[in-house]
């Protein structure tokens, strides 16, 4: 179950920028983070990590936020540059296998819901 590992490192730097924000730290409400589809993440998978691993924790009870960013490329035959519909990763115009991906392996915290209203963008690279 890698979602644990991820989660374990997003946890980690949640509490890191929790911290900085004072002491005791504020509430957070959310933590929000951003994943590439190639990551595969289970997101029930994820959720029964962050709460199991936030349990005692100042993160304890703050809902997390998956936003998920599409897997793209672009094709060395035709040119063709954009988001995949799925995987396998041809080229949807030229059906080419010559594809690079360019996104899709992204894993970081986007930001912490703290609150208060107060939001603080963060990015923070975890793989
Ligand atoms: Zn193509």
């Amino acid at each position: 179950m890698h979602e644990f590992a991820i989660a374990e490192g997003l946890v980690k730097i949640a509490q890191e920028e929790l911290r900085k924000l004072g002491d005791p730290p504020p509430k957070p409400l959310a933590v929000h983070i951003a994943a590439g589809a190639l990551n595969q993440i289970v997101k029930e998978s994820l959720d029964l990590a962050f709460e199991t691993l936030t349990a005692d924790t100042p993160l304890a009870g703050a809902c997390l936020v998956l936003r998920l960013i599409p897997a793209g490329g672009v094709c060395a035959k035709c040119g063709w540059e954009g988001s995949f519909p799925k995987p396998p990763f041809f080229c949807p115009k030229c059906e080419s296998a010559r594809v690079t991906l360019t996104s899709g392996r992204e894993l970081y915290l986007e930001s912490l819901e703290i609150e208060d209203v107060l939001t603080v963008d963060q990015t923070g690279s975890v793989l």
